[in-house]
């Protein structure tokens, strides 16, 4: 049996004041070391290099995470879980990869157990969008919200759900696919799920780009459209059009569904356009949904940033720490 130097114990009296934070996107990964209020207290990213495969991916993914436990200045003993966020299909409970497109050949990854194994600690898997969800809700744009929903939008679309304060994760950690909402059943192919008219088949940065392209507007991405629509471009205003139209009949319905108080938008596509965005859905969401659910809801930009996804990866481990619920293997 091999000694191995400080291993913290699963921090049994709720003393360690920290967590590791790991982000697997399907480009980069990112980690960090992140206090109970959400204090960043380092962040560093590498390329995934998906295609080295899983072994090699989870080797580089865990040199990271003791890159930023050193880069933190916080001693390994003051850290109590890691959490991890990574893209579906996933199972959270049982904390493994089952097969993430983004991440080709990356089957059935027994993910936490693999993080325990490689750096002493109790681990927890989310959903990305998920954990982006928690992260926002927990020490973002929806701090003391008790019933929010979250969308991510930018190469694809994804979702998070906050029920009476709780995540909401579905049976297995799968739920709240809300890019998947339908807004047009005989529309255009959706790439995330095979089926058609999607929210993410209108709205996703990759969608934008590619109405763009369709409509001659060569190498043009979400916020070259949304300039050239500004500038009153007739062709960049058609694709913008429609572009707002869907993302405000997908929000109407997940609004009705769900009467939030707060709907925090995030993602590569709300961060470059802004308020070119959100004004026009904010008002034709209010405008369309059913009363009284119209009336309270606000429709926000996210908080968190880039950082979203490591400070998301925090926020699981946190509460799932103070729940009691992360155990070692074995
Ligand atoms: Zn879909």
């Amino acid at each position: 049996m091999v000694e191995i130097a400080a291993i913290p114990a699963v921090d049994p009296d709720g003393s360690a004041q920290h967590v590791l934070a790991l982000d697997i996107g399907g480009t980069k990964l990112a980690a960090g070391v992140v206090d109970m209020s959400g204090g960043v207290h380092s962040f560093v990213v590498a390329s995934t290099l998906a295609e080295e495969g899983p072994d090699r991916g989870l080797e580089r993914l865990f040199d990271l995470g003791r890159k930023a436990v050193d880069e933190s200045g916080i001693a390994w003993e003051a850290i109590g879980a890691i959490g991890i966020g990574a893209g579906g299909p996933l199972d959270a409970t049982r904390g493994v990869l089952i097969a993430p497109p983004h991440l080709p050949g990356w089957i059935d990854i027994p993910l936490t157990r693999e993080a325990e194994k490689a750096l002493g600690l109790p681990a927890a898997l989310e959903n990305d969008a998920t954990a982006a969800a928690a992260g926002e809700h927990r020490f973002g744009a929806g701090a003391g919200t008790r019933h929010m929903i979250y969308l991510t939008i930018s190469t694809g679309v994804g979702g998070g759900i906050v029920i009476d304060g709780r995540l909401y994760r579905g049976a297995s950690g799968n739920g709240g696919e809300l890019g998947h909402v339908t807004v047009d059943c005989n529309g255009r192919p959706c790439r995330g799920c095979g089926r058609r008219g999607c929210l993410e088949a209108y709205v996703s940065g990759t969608s934008i780009a590619e109405r763009a392209q369709e409509a001659g507007m060569d190498g043009a991405v979400a916020a070259d459209v949304a300039s050239a629509a500004k500038a009153g471009d007739p062709v960049a205003t058609a694709i913008w059009d429609e572009t707002v139209d869907a993302l405000a009949c997908g929000l109407t319905s997940i609004v009705n569904l769900f009467e939030p108080e707060l709907v925090v938008l995030g993602g590569g596509v709300v961060s470059g356009t802004g308020e070119q965005l959100l004004g026009p859905v904010r008002t034709r969401v209010r405008a369309g949904s059913m009363p009284p659910a119209a009336a309270g809801v606000e429709i926000v930009a996210a908080a968190l940033g880039k950082r979203v996804g490591v400070v998301g990866a925090a926020a699981i481990a946190i509460e799932r720490l103070g729940a009691g619920e992360l155990r070692r293997h074995g």
